[in-house]
């Protein structure tokens, strides 16, 4: 059932992609409810509170923590605080509840014109975006239940261990890319990655992460060339980041 709303309304989506965005929003209204609101966890009773009923009902007189935006990173930490039996969190947002279509990777392009996206802009730069209206880029900034994770494209990409490394020696002990690999471990299953560097990958983690099972003759094709051209196919989340590899 959701399948079958999400792909209705994604076929609807795509069919009236230029038209105004308010009317896109009304249409998308209209197929998945969109509710601007706000959030409220707590590990006694975990609820989502749209914004025309907020404050909740059972709001907590007091909270131990504020966590604002529910993005992946404070929907993560609202969920393993909440574990701690008896801490009250509030988790706010203000977007609303994501459409089934911020489920669909390559749909997510759709949403970019309406709601679920703050429509901020790259400051204007001689030399850049000539061509666009106001020659800044359009930068994109997920609004809602979700973050950035309502609106981006599912590849899962670690960050480069120099970088981490450079943190580190700039004064932060314990960002290096060894503290924070057991980390990068314990978040993931990595169970349907065909080829991976199992020193650097998790299993049994809360977030699954597998090769993405769709490929064309053209990435095969790609691939080879990639390969012929002296490029090595690697784990890009392992002990070398540079070479080629389908999505993860
Ligand atoms: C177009 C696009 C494609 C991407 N593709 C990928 C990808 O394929 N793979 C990948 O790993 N990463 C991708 N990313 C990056 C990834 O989405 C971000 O790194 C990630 O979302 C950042 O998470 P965050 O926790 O920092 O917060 P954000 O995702 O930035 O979320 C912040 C949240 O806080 C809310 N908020 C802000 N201010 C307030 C306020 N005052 N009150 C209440 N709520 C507020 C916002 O509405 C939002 O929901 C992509 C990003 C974009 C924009």
């Amino acid at each position: 059932m959701f399948l079958l709303r999400a792909l209705i309304a994604a076929a609807i989506t795509t069919i009236l992609y230029h038209i105004p965005v308010r009317d896109l929003r009304q249409l998308l209204k209209f197929t998945t409810g969109i509710i601007d609101g706000a959030a409220v966890i707590s590990n006694l009773d975990s609820t989502y509170e749209s914004h025309d009923k907020f404050p909740p009902k059972k709001t907590p007189e007091h909270f131990d923590f504020v966590i604002v935006g529910a993005s992946p990173s404070g929907s993560v930490l609202a969920n393993r605080l909440s574990e701690i039996n008896g801490w009250k969190i509030l988790l706010l947002e203000a977007g609303g509840d994501p459409t089934g279509l911020a489920e669909v990777p390559l749909v997510v392009a759709t949403l970019y014109p309406t709601t679920y996206n703050w429509g901020t802009h790259a400051e204007p730069q001689p030399g850049f975006c000539s061509g666009c209206l106001d020659k800044g880029a359009r930068y994109g900034h997920g609004k809602g239940l979700g973050g950035g994770s309502i609106i981006n494209f599912m590849i899962f990409v670690r960050g480069n261990e120099g970088d981490y490394n450079k943190w580190e020696e700039m004064g932060n002990p314990g960002w290096g890319y060894r503290d924070l690999l057991p980390y990068f471990r314990k978040l993931e299953d990595a169970s349907n990655v065909t080829l991976k560097d199992s020193e650097y990958r998790g299993r049994g983690g809360p977030l699954g992460v597998s090769d993405v099972p769709f490929r064309t003759k053209l990435t095969d094709v790609y691939i080879n060339a990639a390969q012929q051209a002296g490029f090595s196919y690697v784990d890009y989340n392992g002990k070398q980041q540079i070479g080629v590899r389908t999505l993860l």
